[in-house]
């Protein structure tokens, strides 16, 4: 059993070609409601049935690089899963390639948290030495060291 195309996009949608099959197949072309947020092309990034058909709003990220070069990416966008028993419009969070999905109430906890959190790193690093203290005082500790040699 199937719905009947609208013949209107819901207001925040708009009807985008798909491409939907294997790779294998020359596929088939599904005109699909999209949100104004998505950012997937649906045609270059095809998928193999209807219902694996995903959304995806543009991503904003932020890495942290520890010494030993590691990057660990955390990403944020938003992510919806039409075809799924969960199709309402999430919050995704790419945490070094482990996504999880939080809807508004969750998100905005998430957010109250690290605001919480950034503020925490301001405060620790406004107790740090000028840095132009700093490099003084290194400089200094390089010709006392430099002067012992
Ligand atoms: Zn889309």
């Amino acid at each position: 059993m199937s719905t009947p195309m609208p013949s209107v996009p819901r207001p925040g949608y708009r009807f985008v070609p798909a491409l939907i099959g294997r790779s294998t197949d020359p596929g088939v072309i599904a005109f699909v409601e999209c949100p104004s947020w998505c950012t997937v092309d649906h045609i270059a990034s095809r998928s193999v049935f209807l219902e694996d058909l995903n959304h995806e709003g543009e991503r904003r990220a932020m890495s942290f690089t520890p010494s030993n070069g590691a990057r660990v990416p955390v990403e944020v966008y938003l992510s919806q899963w039409p075809g799924t028993h969960e199709p309402q419009t999430q919050l995704a969070v790419d945490l070094d390639y482990e996504v999880e999905t939080y809807d508004r109430t969750a998100a905005l906890a998430l957010a109250d948290q690290l605001v919480a959190f950034a503020a925490d790193v301001r405060r620790l690093a406004q107790t740090l030495p000028d840095d132009a203290v700093r490099s003084q005082a290194d400089e200094a500790l390089r010709r006392v060291r430099g002067g012992a040699a």
